[in-house]
């Protein structure tokens, strides 16, 4: 099992800002920004390069989250980010696929 994995099962602790049926997101344990928020599949898609067709709705819904999500944590009228690190060269840490949300200050463009 992938970390996410293990927090979508409660095995392990996070604190969770939303949940659906089939994705939840929860505070980043090591924050880039004052809001840095991680939103997952509970089922484990490595990366977005192997999501299947299948997959778009449920990919779809999950970027769509960042708004209640954004809203909830106080950042929708200042603005956020939403991320997705694909492969080693892109920074990929952790082989589940995960959108990060970042707000709360103004972020740099381009990113390092
Ligand atoms: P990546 O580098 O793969 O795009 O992002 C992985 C993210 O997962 C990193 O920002 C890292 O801080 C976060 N992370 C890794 N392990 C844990 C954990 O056990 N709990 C939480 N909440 N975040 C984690």
């Amino acid at each position: 099992m992938t970390i996410f994995e293990k927090i979508a099962a409660r095995q392990i602790p996070a604190s969770i800002v939303h949940e659906e049926d089939d994705f939840l997101a929860f505070h980043d344990i090591q924050p880039q920004a004052p809001v840095h928020v991680l939103i997952i599949p509970k089922r484990c898609i490595p990366r977005v390069a192997e999501a299947a067709d299948t997959d778009a709705v449920l990919l779809g819904r999950m970027m769509l989250a960042g708004r209640a999500i954004a809203e909830k944590l106080g950042v929708l009228e200042s603005g956020y980010r939403l991320v997705v690190n694909n492969g080693r060269d892109a920074g990929e840490s952790v082989p589940h696929l995960h959108i990060h949300l970042l707000a709360g200050r103004a972020l740099n463009w381009p990113p390092g």
